[in-house]
This record gives structure tokens, sequence and C-alpha cells, in this order.
């Protein structure tokens, strides 16, 4: 009996789902079964991203992002990706461009060998992570595509799983904070940045106006454990949740002391980048936070996912000011993680994709194939 690669992929996703397809999606045009003459081709596009408010970090504060866009087209199908690159990470459009210059898809003839196509991409320099992380994320959409499944669904995740997202509150004069929480009441959990010396002055800013949980992201601000624990102490008692990246990420001993013992969940962010980082974390922080622009994109997101799980560690899914193309990337993994930080999307003025949506405060899948997005 002949099995297109395309009837396979369905049945045993569905199968280890436990989903029903929708008839829309079975009835998808493509039926790509890997072998044709097509090639694919990549192009890319810088483009800047608005922020609604100015961006303000222990280090640093922006009012836009820079981002790489990219699409791979195959037989008149086409994948979006895109790479989002914050200053302080170091890379930018010119390195992203530099690399992505680099890359020869023309060479493969099958999208769907997604492993092979990126363990090329992988090797073609050291580092540019965002840029691969474009590559990635548009393969991802282009085969999905072609399989006519949302990546969710083709892992075996359930939808239903998905986490609530918090939302940024950032770091403001009192009263420009409470009007950013008030206007934050759709969301469950709230994220702030804490790690400057005004970091009780923000959460009781935001405790006048909602008991609602909050996150909390140190981005490596605190420097003192002892302090940074009694600081932990206060923080549970105010209805905080979690502490991200407490200490500098080269202090393993110090944030390792702290996790031990926080009376709340410690994750590592900076520490964090790639899958080999996963299992170094292991007793360090509680959890690891993932984001396909660290980690190089899809593939290393859902491995590095699955291994945190097997060694027992907590998880979290987190993404830059990216537009819905990279954050509905990011969403298709969510089921996996205990908390999501995937506002970025939110934060724009000038997104290009409809993706996925949050509603009542929970990351809320949709039954695009591929990474779940239109372009606008
Ligand atoms: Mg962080």
């Amino acid at each position: 009996m002949k099995t297109t690669r395309r009837n396979f992929l369905v049945s045993s996703a569905s199968a280890a789902a436990g989903l029903a397809i929708a008839p829309s999606v079975t009835a998808m045009n493509h039926s790509y079964s890997g072998s044709s003459a097509g090639r694919m081709k990549l192009t890319y596009e810088p483009y800047n991203l608005d922020l609604k408010h100015v961006f303000t970090l222990a280090g640093s504060s922006r009012k836009s992002t820079p981002v790489m866009l990219t699409r791979i087209e195959f037989e008149g199908v086409t994948g979006y990706g895109e790479a989002s690159m914050p200053p302080y990470l170091g890379e930018s459009q010119e390195t992203a461009g530099k690399f992505l210059s680099l890359v020869d898809l023309g060479q493969f003839r099958n999208p769907l060998l997604i492993e092979d196509i990126l363990d090329y991409v992988d090797h073609l320099s050291p580092e540019n992570r965002a840029a691969k992380a474009s590559v990635d994320i548009a393969l991802h959409d282009l085969a999905g595509k072609l399989i006519g499944q949302p990546w969710y669904r083709i892992w075996g995740l359930n939808p239903e799983k998905t986490p609530d997202t918090s939302f940024t509150i950032g770091i403001d004069t009192p009263e420009v904070v409470i009007e950013k929480t008030r206007e934050a009441s759709m969301f469950n959990v709230l994220k702030v940045k804490l790690g400057r010396e005004n970091d009780k002055e923000m959460i009781e800013t935001i405790r006048k106006v909602t008991n609602v949980p909050i996150a909390v992201d140190v981005n490596q601000g605190w420097k003192e454990k002892e302090k940074a624990l009694d600081m932990i102490f206060w923080l549970k008692e105010q209805g905080i949740v979690m502490i991200e990246q407490p200490m500098s990420k080269d202090d393993p001993d110090s944030n390792a002391w702290l996790t031990e013992r926080s009376p709340l969940p410690v994750f590592g962010d900076e520490s964090v980048q790639r899958l080999p980082d996963v299992l170094k974390a292991k007793g360090i922080y509680h959890g690891i936070n993932i984001k396909l622009m660290k980690c190089t994109g899809m593939r290393e997101a859902f491995t590095m996912a699955k291994v945190a799980r097997s060694a027992d560690m907590k998880l979290m899914i987190g993404c830059m000011t990216e537009t819905s193309c990279a954050v509905s990337a990011a969403a298709q993994l969510s089921p996996l993680a205990e908390f999501a930080d995937l506002d970025g999307n939110l934060l724009i003025t000038n997104d290009l994709f409809e993706g996925m949506k949050i509603k009542t405060g929970k990351i809320t899948l949709n039954d695009f194939p591929g990474i779940g997005i239109k372009r606008i």
C-alpha cells in the first residue's frame, strides 16, 4: 500500500493528540509526498517594529526593535519566518542579512527533511541564532502547510493545555504603571521587570490596582544572594508566582543557592540559550525559559522542552518583541509549558500577521496549518 508522507503524519499526529482533524484542514489542497523537482527559495527583508511604550530593562531603554522577515517559497506555497534582534543581544539586520545570504536552500529538494536542512543552516556559523530561527520558523511554516497541519498537532500536543500568557508592565512612573496595569485587566498573570532600586515600589504600585498573580523577571539585576532571598520572601507575600533570572548568568553558585532556598520557582533565562544549556541548568534553577530567538528556532526549542520535562524541570516559553509570526511559532510549543510570556506582538503597533490569539488571558491556537498565521 502506498502511504504518502502527508497521510502518515496526519494519522500519527491525530492519534497521538487524540484529536479529530477538522474537515477544512483535511481538505487542504497540498498533498506533498516528498518527491518533486521544485526548489526552495529563501528571501528576506528588514523591518522595524514600533513599540507602543518605551521599553526599559535593567540595563537599557528603546522605542523600536529591528527584525528580519523571511519567507521560503516552494511550489507556490510560502512559509513565513522572522528574526527579532533587540540590540543588547548582539545581532542586527546587517549580521542577519549577511548570514541569510549564505543560506542556499536550493540544494534541498524536499522541504520536509527539516533535520537535514536545519543541521546545514546551523553549521554555517557559530552564532547568528535569531537569523537561524528566521529560517527555522519559515521552514516549519512551509512544511506544516505542505503537510496540511499546524505544528502543535504534528507534535501531538493538546491545544487545550496552553497556559495563560503574562503581560509585561514596563518600568515607569507610578502614574503610568497604574494606567498600564488598568489597561491589562484581561490578563490573568502580569510580568514585571525588577532589578532596580525601586523594586518594592513597583510591586506596591501594581498592588494598589490589582491582586492578579505577578511573574517577576530580574534580568540578572540582583547582586547579593542574601538580599535577593529576603526579596523573594517579601515577593511571595505580595502574590508573586515565579522569579526569572535573579542573578548573573555567570554566577551559577549564587543562583543555585537561591533556588535551593526560594519559596517561589526560579527560572533561568539568560543562562539557558541552547540545548546543551538545559541539563547544565538542572539544580541551578527549577525551570528554564525557552525562546526561539535564543535557541535557533522551533526544532531545537521542541527538543529542549522535551529534555527539560524529562529532567523534571519546569518550563516557560518566552519571546522578544516580535510580530505575530514568531510569537505564533512559539505558541505552538506552549501546551508543554507551565508559564508563557508571549506578549511580544501585543507591544507593537505595526504587526503584519494574524496568528495566535489571547482569549481571556489564555493562549488560543488556531487551525491554520504551519505556525498558525496569515499575512494581513
Ligand atoms: Mg527574561
